[in-house]
C-alpha cells in the first residue's frame, strides 16, 4: 500500500489518529516505540484503507513533555503557545502554574493564562491578586467567563489562538472543556468520531486531541493532570526558565553558583531585595532537587 503524510491529532497509549488530507487513520507505531505526540508531522506507510504504521517523525519546532524519575510522557509537538486555564473557583495551585511555565519556557514556547470565570466576583479580587505575581514576570492574563459572557470570551481569545498552535492546561474544574467548546464549535463531535476512530469506548476525554480551526490554527486540549515533573531539566536549563532571575546570572561570586546557599549569589539578593518571589526561588529550588534524582550530578 502507500505512504502518506500525516498529522496527529489524538494519541491514547499507543495508539494514534493521523489527520492526512481529509481522511483520519488509526495508526501504530513500529515496535514498542510510543515516542509520538500529538501535533507531530509522520510519515505512514498504509495497511488498509483507514489504518497505517507510522513510519517516520518530522523534525519539531518545540516539544513540551513532563516526566519524573521514571518515565517522561510527551504532551504535544510543535506547539507554539500554552494556554494554562485557572479560574476564581476552584482555587488554582501556583505550584502547577510555575511549572507549566518552566515548561513552556525551557521548550520556547509562549505562556499565557486564561482566568476564567470572572461572574464569581467574591473571589475575584483575591484570584487577580494571586495572578499579579505572572503578570508581572510578563505572562499575559486574559479575564473570561465562559458561562456568562461566551461571546466576549471568543472575541478575547480569538486573537490570542490565531496562527499559533496553542495547548490548553489546566486543573479540573477550571473550564477549559467550557472554553473549548466555546472556540472550537464542533468539539463534540470531533471528540466522537476521533474516540471511535481509537475505539476508546466511553473514555472519551482522557486523551490528548487536536483540532484544526484553519490552515493556520490549531488548539490541543489535554486532560487534566495533578504532577507535572520536570525531572528531564537540568541546572542550566532550570534557571533559564525563570525571566526573573536573567538580570541576576553571572553576577554570583562564583560563576558556577546554584544560587540555593552560596555567598555573594546575584539570585538569593534578588529574594532578599524583593525582585524575586520567594514562591518561585522555593519552585526553583525543588525543582533542581528533582532533577538531581535523576541525572547525578
Ligand atoms: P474543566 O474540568 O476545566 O474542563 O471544566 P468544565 O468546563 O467542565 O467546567 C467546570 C464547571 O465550571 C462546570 O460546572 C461549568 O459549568 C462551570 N463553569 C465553566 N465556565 C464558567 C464560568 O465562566 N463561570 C461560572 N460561574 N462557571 C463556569
Ligand atoms: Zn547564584
Amino acid at each position: 500500500m502507500s505512504a502518506a503524510s500525516g498529522v496527529i491529532i489524538a494519541a491514547h497509549g499507543r495508539h494514534y489518529v493521523a489527520q492526512a488530507g481529509s481522511q483520519r487513520l488509526h495508526c501504530v507505531t513500529r515496535g514498542k516505540k510510543s515516542d509520538v505526540a500529538v501535533g507531530d508531522t509522520v510519515t505512514l506507510k498504509m495497511t488498509s484503507s483507514d489504518q497505517a504504521v507510522i513510519e517516520g517523525i518530522e523534525e519539531r519546532r518545540t516539544l513540551l513533555y513532563r516526566s519524573d524519575q521514571y518515565k517522561s510522557k510527551l504532551l504535544a509537538a510543535n506547539v507554539t503557545r500554552l494556554l494554562i486555564v485557572v479560574a476564581t473557583e476552584p482555587a488554582f495551585s501556583d505550584d502547577l502554574i510555575s511549572r507549566a511555565l518552566v515548561a513552556a519556557e525551557s521548550a520556547g514556547v509562549q505562556a499565557h493564562i486564561i482566568l476564567n470565570k470572572i461572574d464569581v466576583t467574591a473571589s475575584l479580587e483575591k484570584t487577580r491578586g494571586r495572578l499579579a505575581l505572572y503578570a508581572g514576570l510578563g505572562y499575559p492574563v486574559h479575564e473570561v467567563s465562559a458561562r456568562t459572557a461566551p461571546e466576549e470570551a471568543v472575541a478575547k481569545l480569538m486573537p490570542v489562538l490565531q496562527g499559533q498552535s496553542s495547548i490548553f492546561i489546566g486543573q479540573s474544574g477550571m473550564g477549559k472543556s467550557s472554553l473549548i467548546n466555546l472556540l472550537v464549535p464542533d468539539a463534540d463531535i470531533a471528540v466522537r468520531e476521533i474516540s471511535a476512530a481509537l475505539d476508546t469506548g466511553k473514555h472519551t476525554t482522557t486523551f490528548t486531541r487536536l483540532y484544526a480551526i484553519d490552515d493556520a490554527t490549531s488548539v490541543i486540549d489535554s486532560p487534566g493532570f495533578q504532577e507535572f515533573g520536570l525531572h528531564q531539566l537540568t541546572e542550566g536549563m532550570l534557571e533559564r526558565a525563570f525571566p526573573e532571575f536573567a538580570p541576576c546570572l553571572g553576577h554570583c561570586r562564583f560563576y558556577n553558583c546554584h544560587h540555593i546557599s552560596e555567598p555573594d549569589c546575584a539570585v538569593l539578593a534578588g529574594v532578599k531585595e524583593g525582585r524575586i518571589a520567594p514562591m518561585r526561588h522555593a519552585l526553583y529550588a525543588q525543582l533542581r532537587h528533582e532533577s538531581m534524582q535523576t541525572i547525578g550530578y
